[in-house]
């Protein structure tokens, strides 16, 4: 995948933009700092002022040629022209505290159950999550024993940050690559992102985080599913205010 204005510019949330495209309903920009979701995370939402009023960016399909195509709650508009972007950023904070924090949980799993593998993970924008992990003999009482290490990294306040590294060097580091499923293709020349939360973590992931845990509301686990022979799946949610 290209490396994306949000990754480049994470606190860039409102920047003009000219739509190069438009059908009714959708528009391309020249460029754009919301981030189009896929792998789990839900992309950004957004508000577009332009000279005849103001549309919302509800989603972001992404074509076949790579171009990303913002889709208007109002699927009759057409809109054409200079326009103001203003990225819904408390729903971006909400949905980056979730995401981080899903791969703080991952890595608890990953060490308490000696390698055990995610297999999937939704983040929603109501503060609500889930992780499906490949488990099959385990007491749901140690799962829900990890809020209490997940929350304790919360207060620790542990920084996150984001490093590219070479794609081949990181399939063969162990643990690196959890999940092919979640984790984003290379970019064009061959690197693969990577977010560490220090001394924790490092994952290849191409969503929004936090850069620091402590800005990620208390979390509970909520529910653990069976879903399946071989697979558990854990809700969790905030317990808490997320952070403004
Ligand atoms: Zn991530």
């Amino acid at each position: 995948m290209a490396v994306y204005l949000c990754h480049e510019q994470p606190d860039l949330l409102e920047h003009e933009s000219v739509i190069v495209e438009s059908r009714p309903g959708a528009v391309v920009l020249d460029r754009s700092a919301l981030h189009p979701g896929g792998g789990g995370q839900l992309g950004d939402q957004a508000e577009l002022s332009t000279v005849t009023g103001n549309l919302n960016v509800i989603s972001i399909e992404v074509g076949e040629d790579g171009r990303w195509w913002h889709l208007l709650d109002d699927s009759t508009a057409e809109v054409h022209g200079d326009v103001l972007v203003k990225i819904n950023g408390e729903r971006r904070r909400r949905i980056a505290a979730l995401h981080t924090m899903s791969h703080v949980l991952n890595a608890l799993v990953f060490e308490e159950f000696d390698g055990t593998l995610v297999t999937g993970a939704q983040i929603n924008d109501d503060g609500t999550g889930r992780m499906d992990f490949d488990l099959s003999e385990v007491d749901n009482d140690r799962l829900r024993a990890l809020a209490d290490p997940l929350n304790r990294i919360i207060s620790d306040g542990v920084s996150v940050a984001t490093d590219y590294v070479v794609a081949d060097e990181a399939a063969e580091a162990h643990g690196l690559v959890r999940s092919l499923s979640v984790a984003p293709p290379p970019t064009p020349d061959g690197r693969l992102r990577i977010v560490v939360v220090e001394g924790i973590d490092r994952q290849a992931c191409g969503g929004t985080h936090l850069t620091n845990t402590a800005q990620s509301p208390p979390l509970t686990i909520d529910k653990i599913e069976n879903k399946g022979r071989r697979n558990r799946r854990i809700r969790f949610s905030a317990a808490g205010p997320f952070p403004t």
